[in-house]
């Protein structure tokens, strides 16, 4: 591991203070959509746990590495830019190119994420709940994003719910308040 390497580690953990061992950055796992996201998935678990907007993030190389995971923490650091994308974009720190990553969300990418994503050219996109909302999604799919919808039940009912339960919450985070 080079200096530069090991900082940029540090970085990331120091923007997300709640890795799991198998989470930590340059973990490799089985290059599987349903893993990834499980790991994003886990991410909004921590969110929902500490009370904020359970939506994760994480982004992953084409074998499997894991370089970064985030979540929505609107609430918890009282910083409406931090979006489960973001935040897994942050801690990911910085990469020569996204054309050959993954960004995985557990719900589809509102309009801002999908401008990072369509900024970057991020090579897929695996999305764990496109029924709660809808986002960016179409006009990513208009630009030749690949996207993966995975329509995983328990990040359409963990996000479904919130929505039901904290509606001032879920209009602030989309800036539809
Ligand atoms: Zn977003």
């Amino acid at each position: 591991m080079d200096a530069s390497f090991e900082s940029s580690t540090l970085l990331s953990q120091a923007f997300c203070e709640c890795y799991t061992p198998e989470m930590i950055p340059g973990t490799k796992i089985a290059p599987d959509p349903h893993a990834m996201l499980e790991v994003a998935i886990e991410q909004a678990r921590i969110g929902l746990a500490e009370g904020g907007v359970p939506v994760g993030g994480a982004i992953f190389k084409l074998d499997g590495t894991l370089l970064g995971a985030g979540r929505n923490r609107l609430v918890q650091n009282g910083d409406p830019s931090m979006h489960g994308e973001t935040d897994a974009f942050r801690a990911a720190g910085r990469q020569p190119r996204y054309t050959d990553l993954i960004l995985v969300t557990t719900l589809a990418p509102c309009r801002y994420c999908s401008g990072l994503i369509s900024q970057f050219r991020f090579r897929q996109v695996i999305v764990g709940d496109s029924v709660n909302a809808q986002g960016g999604m179409e006009r990513l799919k208009a630009e030749g994003i690949d996207i993966l919808d995975l329509a995983s039940p328990e990040c359409i009912e963990m996000i479904g719910a919130f929505q039901r339960e904290h509606p001032d919450l879920w209009n602030e985070c989309v800036g539809e308040g």
